[in-house]
């Protein structure tokens, strides 16, 4: 039988970055080998699969930008759409490795797996972890029923709402936090512990759609995540009205609190037309809604994931 293809497609980051010393795992240059070089260097990979690569980008994805998403987006959506592909595999930056998981997710709900993955070390690193990590997110894409933007990290599979980097430095850096994770990739298979993420079908059909929309507007919504802490004051909302934000995002204390002055800078904001969320800065748990709130929650996202919600509800119809 004809095997289906898996894309790869490379974005840079730390997988790879390469270092002058192969005991530095911090001072290295990130997104400095191609693609090809990546897979090639993975013995048995390119005989077992059909691959099909495409460097996308080759940047540090803390400084991932607009316009490598909307390329992204329009690459994954069109390698999806093929009959003879089975999966896709991202390879990214672990920096903002959520934040793009997500914004795929919630533009693209793809019916396919999209396979985000990473390393925490340079590929010039004694014992790099970025081979096994790729190896395991083409493991994933190839996994028959598998759906849905996930990410791949020391063996453990994240949805793309529920992964976050959680760790500076350890190999095992990503955690779904109160979700449990999807699945261990364990010597090339798979075991399970819960469902693939939903395809959202209007979503996947607008898709083509809201692509072109993104390639069209020149600038993005301004949005912004302000953080709450002791002693926090109204000073920074006032300075992010004055430049003409459209959005903020509240990343609370607990519940999604703010310091009274914060949070009558933010009513301010929001009487001036501007949508508020309310999210939280721990790293665990979901904001609750609570009765005569001022304020939208930020249903179970991060703040940087209600970041990127808030914007794609600003710029396109049907997000909320
Ligand atoms: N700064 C790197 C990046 O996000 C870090 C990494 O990949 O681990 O591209």
């Amino acid at each position: 039988m004809h095997k289906k293809k898996i894309v790869i497609l490379g974005t840079g980051g730390t997988i790879a970055g390469q270092s002058a010393d192969a005991s530095d795992h911090i001072a290295y240059v990130a997104a400095e080998l191609g693609i090809v070089t990546l897979v090639e260097g993975i013995a048995g990979l390119a005989s077992a699969h059909e691959l099909l690569v495409e460097q996308i980008a080759q940047a540090d994805s803390k400084d991932m930008s607009f316009a490598i998403w909307t390329l992204l987006a329009e690459r994954v959506n069109y390698f999806s759409s093929l009959d003879d592909v089975a999966g896709i595999v991202i390879t990214h930056g672990t920096d903002t490795l959520e934040e793009t998981a997500y914004f795929l997710h919630a533009l693209l709900s793809p019916a396919k797996p999209v396979v985000l993955t990473c390393a925490m070390r340079p590929a010039s690193a004694l014992t790099p972890d970025g081979p096994q990590n790729l190896r395991d997110a083409v493991t994933v894409a190839g996994t028959p029923g598998a759906r849905g933007v996930v990410a791949v990290c020391a063996g453990v599979v994240h949805r793309a709402a529920d992964v976050q980097k959680r760790h500076t430095y350890r190999l095992d850096a990503f955690s779904s936090g109160d979700a449990a994770p999807i699945a261990y990739v364990e010597d090339n298979r798979l075991r399970l512990l819960g469902n693939w993420p939903a395809a959202h079908e209007i979503r996947a059909r607008a898709a083509i759609e809201n692509i072109a929309t993104l390639q069209s507007v020149i600038c993005w919504p301004k949005v912004e995540v302000v953080m709450n802490y002791a002693g926090a004051g109204g000073g920074v909302v006032h300075a992010l009205i004055a430049a003409g934000v459209q959005g903020l995002v509240l990343a609370g204390t607990g519940n999604g609190t703010a310091h009274n002055e914060l949070d009558a800078a933010l009513k301010v904001a929001q009487a001036g037309g501007i949508r508020v969320v309310r999210a939280t800065r721990c790293p665990d748990g979901h904001v609750l809604a609570l009765a005569g709130d001022v304020f939208e929650t930020s249903k179970g996202l991060s703040p940087v994931k209600a970041r990127i919600a808030l914007m794609l509800a600003l710029m396109l119809p049907g997000f909320g």
